[in-house]
């Protein structure tokens, strides 16, 4: 899923959570993952003019961003200052995960992504996913995909109708 699949179909998922919560907090919790990876990732290849295995430690879009790790450090600052923020956040990290998860389990659809996989249970799960994109633009073309087209249409319908 993309970004509307993301805000969309979280949305639904979590709504019987996030009703006293920060909705744009939420949001950014839905988005956060990708954003995080996905610019670590390619200011890393831009930067070195390396590639997916030949970059140190993240060799792709799902790396920090996609892990327990990085969910259980929203969850904890969301005890320590901006409870309603940070809980916020904290659902849609969730929920990013989760519809990561059914993209790339339901859909089979790794091949088309470039990521074979979530990266939860890093670092026992040893390294980071590879990205098979020779490029940002390469890893843009994917969004032409079907599958990509009907959950941006679907998910900017969720949001519209929630
Ligand atoms: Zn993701």
């Amino acid at each position: 899923m993309f970004i509307l699949g993301h805000l969309g179909f979280g949305t639904r998922l979590a709504q019987g959570q996030i009703k006293h919560l920060p909705r744009k907090a939420f949001w950014l919790g839905c988005l956060l993952p990708d954003l995080i990876d996905k610019a670590s990732y390619y200011t890393l290849s831009w930067s070195t003019g390396l590639q997916g295995a030949a970059l140190p430690l993240i060799h792709g879009t799902r790396s920090l961003g996609h892990t327990l790790i990085f969910l259980a450090l929203c969850w904890g600052l969301s005890r320590y200052k901006h409870p309603f923020f940070f809980k916020a956040l904290t659902w849609g990290v969730v929920t990013h995960f989760v519809l990561d998860l059914i993209t790339d389990q339901c859909t089979g659809l790794p091949h088309i992504t470039g990521i074979s996989h979530i990266p939860l249970l890093w670092p026992l799960s040893g390294a980071f996913p590879t990205s098979p994109h020779p490029s940002l633009s390469h890893h843009l073309l994917s969004i032409g995909h079907p599958f990509f087209i009907v959950t941006e249409i679907l998910g900017a319908i969720a949001l519209l109708k929630g």
